[in-house]
């Protein structure tokens, strides 16, 4: 079968040396046409369409360690799948190895530390279902299928940030296997540089076969979820936004949203395709608390739907998960903000009038606090003075809309873009988005990851990522 080398040509893999990996792993194995082929191969955004030459799914760290030594063998381009969630399909390489991290999913809590290991394999979902046991959570996004491996190495925000800061400033230590095939430990005691690269980094120094969370009391209920009303009332709702978020305890997190409304049971029918603006909220401390937090948004206005209420913690992490399925087209523009102008909501709502596909929307993430409160060099995530995420996110479901969806995103952001810190967030990175964006994402932190990179990855082996040069 044909297969990439690192550099990028092709070659011959030849059955006897497939037949020689399958001896060394635990793990299956699959070849093009093989049942669980697909399933590895594709992702998230089926925009991407790539055909690994092999997938390899890893039980443990050894089977890790025997795909780092088989790539390095043969001169095979290596790639790493976590939760399949990255826009950009990083995780998936034409004629690559793929080392499919999704039998490794087991989540260890001690709740007297308050500290849970979890595997590089899991997704959001198994970390908070096993850390809410004992009422404790780890700073996670908002979606709970997105992988914790691809999310925490490229910084991570979610409900919690404002309170915790970016999920990379939570993680304690990791289980890395690097380029030249050995098992370490990265922490703030042990290979502190490679601890600090992995921390905003991604995926350019290694395997993450564990990974290590501070963890912190939260729920098992909080005040969470959705109030929608129809666009039309879209200027005094996100006057009401940002007057909210400038003024929000760290426990409240706010979100708006600007789209087409899902099919949801809670919105009436008659709304269904109709254009709506809605705020989803987080009080992730004590619930009564959060109940007078949020009467604001309740009763303001007329809403079409309300589901902002008391909930399990583990239901809120899940609440937007239908409206983002595997497999429908993605593309997003996205960047950092330190406020929320006027102008700039009479921007997005000018450019959500625009959407044609029912599935795209224009976002405000809030995520102001504790990571402001960190120095810039404490990990390359930096970004420090961001506040909000603005997120134009273009999806629908057929290729012949390819075009017409990219290109209203591209214009939003055009139109939107001198709002920007001039940071952006590298795990929103779309596939045409290309150094100049990187360095918008990392720029302060680049030559330094260089030389980290330089010392644990210098022939970059792995390179199928938002890829730093050794230097
Ligand atoms: C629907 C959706 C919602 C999202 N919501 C949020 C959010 O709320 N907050 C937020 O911060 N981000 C969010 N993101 C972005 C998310 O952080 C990135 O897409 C991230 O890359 C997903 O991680 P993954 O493991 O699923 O990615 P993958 O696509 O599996 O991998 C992405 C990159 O990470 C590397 N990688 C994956 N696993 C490992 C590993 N074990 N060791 C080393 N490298 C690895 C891969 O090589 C690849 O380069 C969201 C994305 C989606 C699609």
């Amino acid at each position: 079968m044909r297969a990439t080398t690192t550099e990028g040509r092709e070659f011959d893999l030849k059955q006897d040396t497939v037949d020689r990996l399958k001896t060394r792993l635990q793990g299956p194995v699959f070849l093009p046409g093989d049942v669980g082929y697909e399933e590895s191969r594709t992702v998230w955004n089926a925009m991407i369409d790539r055909k690994p030459a092999v997938v390899a799914r890893c039980l443990g760290s050894a089977d890790v360690l025997a795909c780092v030594e088989f790539a390095r063998e043969n001169d095979i381009l290596l790639c790493i799948k976590g939760g399949g969630h990255n826009i950009a399909g990083l995780a998936t390489a034409d004629g690559g190895l793929m080392v499919d991290m999704s039998l490794m999913r087991g989540v260890w809590v001690d709740p007297q530390r308050e500290i849970a290991h979890a595997q590089g394999g899991c997704l959001l979902s198994d970390l908070d279902r096993e850390t809410q046991v004992h009422g404790l959570a780890s700073v996670l996004g908002f979606v709970s299928l997105t992988g914790i491996a691809g999310l925490s190495l490229g910084g991570g925000f979610g409900y919690l940030t404002r309170r915790w800061g970016w999920t990379s400033d939570n993680i304690l230590g990791m289980n890395v296997v690097t380029a030249d095939a050995r098992l370490v430990r990265a922490s703030s005691d042990e290979n502190t540089d490679l601890f600090w690269g992995l921390r905003g980094g991604g995926g350019n120094f290694g395997v993450v076969t564990g990974i290590d969370y501070a963890l912190f009391p939260v729920g098992p209920e909080v005040v969470g979820g959705l109030v929608a009303w129809p666009a039309s009332e879209a200027p005094g709702v996100l006057d009401l936004y940002r007057s909210l978020a400038e003024a929000a305890p760290p426990e409240l997190t706010l979100v708006a949203i600007m789209r087409p409304a899902p099919p949801a049971p809670w919105l009436p029918k008659e709304m269904h395709g109709k254009p709506i603006v809605a705020l989803l909220a987080c009080y992730s401390g004590k619930p009564e608390e959060g109940e007078k937090t949020v009467a604001a948004i309740k009763s303001f206005g007329k809403p079409v739907g309300d589901v902002l209420v008391r909930r399990p913690y583990t239901q809120l992490q899940s609440l937007l998960d239908a409206t983002q399925p595997k497999g429908r087209r993605y593309y997003w523009k996205s960047e950092y903000l330190s406020r929320v102008d006027p102008a700039l909501c009479a921007k997005a709502t000018e450019h959500a009038a625009k959407i044609r596909s029912p599935h795209s929307a224009v976002i405000l993430f809030q995520i102001g606090g504790a990571l402001n409160q960190v120095g810039e060099e404490h990990s390359p995530v930096g970004n420090r003075d961001a506040r909000y995420v603005l997120n134009i996110a273009g999806s629908w479901e057929q290729a012949s809309d390819d075009a017409a969806s990219m290109q209203w995103a591209r214009n939003a952001w055009n139109d939107m873009k001198t709002f920007s810190t001039g940071g952006t967030y590298v795990n929103f990175l779309t596939e045409d988005e290309g150094p100049e964006r990187i360095q918008a994402a990392l720029g302060k932190g680049l030559a330094r990851l260089g030389k980290v990179k330089a010392k644990w990855d210098p022939q970059n082996m792995f390179r199928t990522n938002r890829n730093i040069k050794p230097s």
